[in-house]
């Protein structure tokens, strides 16, 4: 099965699809030249699949939805950014994170496995999130999606080559927020039981100190209905937070430095909580919002 899901992330085929924005961005502009495939070693060693991929999937950036990464340490609101961005691009937002939960909630046979490794802060195997991503790009294809935003992948140098290899990154986003707001943030974060809407119990307000601004992050509180069924990762704990947290600089960090030796990195340092970032953001990716989408950044 495995290989057969990876054998359609290879066919993954994207399709002309203008977003209802307007996108100037010199990196998406750019258009990017893939890298020649002379091997699919990584492929039998991930997926035991024993054939060459064919490239048609490396079209012109223009011709096609976009294809952006979210990276950031555990906790910067990759999440929150990479879902507002995927609404008003029309584009799928695909958070490995939420993969992985899904699997661990369902009673398949990884879901035991899982537990022990996310509960713990440490990383799922390159061979399971490809079999869970493949499956989720397949299943998003046969409903006729094309493009996506990545969250949560890739997290290792690994992933990134293999990712490389089987398509086109047009634009990798890297936001950054300091550590002890990161903290604060992980362990403030809730979760509706029963909608999933996510929520933040955090209220941030730091002093501007040794020549650094302030900043402030209003808390993102559930409407009244999800307020009593609020519940709590079980990898949001201090200990497992610190964990993610040096493993995010151990084995993630060189993801950015890969896609910055490429001319793909957007560095993002966050100015505050929603209503400074989104706007900033968008200012950024040089996109602009048309009317009807304005609540957005509400
Ligand atoms: P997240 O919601 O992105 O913080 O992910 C939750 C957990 O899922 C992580 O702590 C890892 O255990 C696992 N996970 C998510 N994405 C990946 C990935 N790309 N590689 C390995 N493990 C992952």
């Amino acid at each position: 099965m495995a290989a057969a899901r990876l054998n359609r992330l290879f066919k993954l085929k994207p399709l002309l699809a203008s977003p209802p924005t307007t996108l100037l961005h010199p990196l998406i502009r750019r258009g990017f030249c893939a890298a020649a495939l002379d091997s699919d070693d990584d492929v039998r060693f991930f997926g035991g699949l024993s054939h060459n991929p064919t490239f048609s999937i490396r079209r012109d950036p223009k011709e096609r939805s976009v294809q952006w990464v979210f990276l950031g340490c555990p906790g910067v609101g990759k999440g929150t950014y990479a879902s507002r961005l995927s609404h008003l691009l029309g584009v799928p937002h695909i958070a490995t994170g939420d993969l992985v939960r899904e699997e661990l909630s369902s009673s398949g046979p990884l879901s035991e496995q899982l537990a022990g490794i996310v509960n713990q802060g440490k990383l799922v195997s390159d061979e399971i999130i490809i079999s869970l991503l493949s499956k989720r790009i397949e299943n998003g294809e046969a409903k006729g999606e094309s493009g996506f935003i990545l969250d949560g992948f890739p997290r290792t140098i690994r992933q990134s080559e293999i990712l490389e290899r089987v398509t086109d990154i047009d634009l990798v986003i890297n936001l950054k927020l300091r550590e002890d707001i990161l903290i604060e943030k992980c362990l403030g974060r809730r979760m509706c039981s029963q909608c999933g809407g996510n929520f933040n119990v955090a209220s941030i307000d730091i002093k501007g100190e040794n020549g650094k601004p302030p900043i402030c992050m209003a808390p993102l509180l559930p409407p009244p209905n999800c307020a009593s069924k609020l519940i709590t990762r079980a990898d949001d704990t201090e200990e497992v937070v610190k964990e993610r947290l040096r493993i995010y600089n151990d084995m993630s960090q060189p993801v950015e430095e890969f896609y910055r030796r490429r001319g793909k990195l957007l560095e993002f340092d966050l100015p505050g909580g929603i209503p400074e970032s989104w706007p900033k953001l968008l200012q950024a990716l040089n996109i602009e919002e048309h009317d009807d989408k304005q609540s957005l950044a509400a």
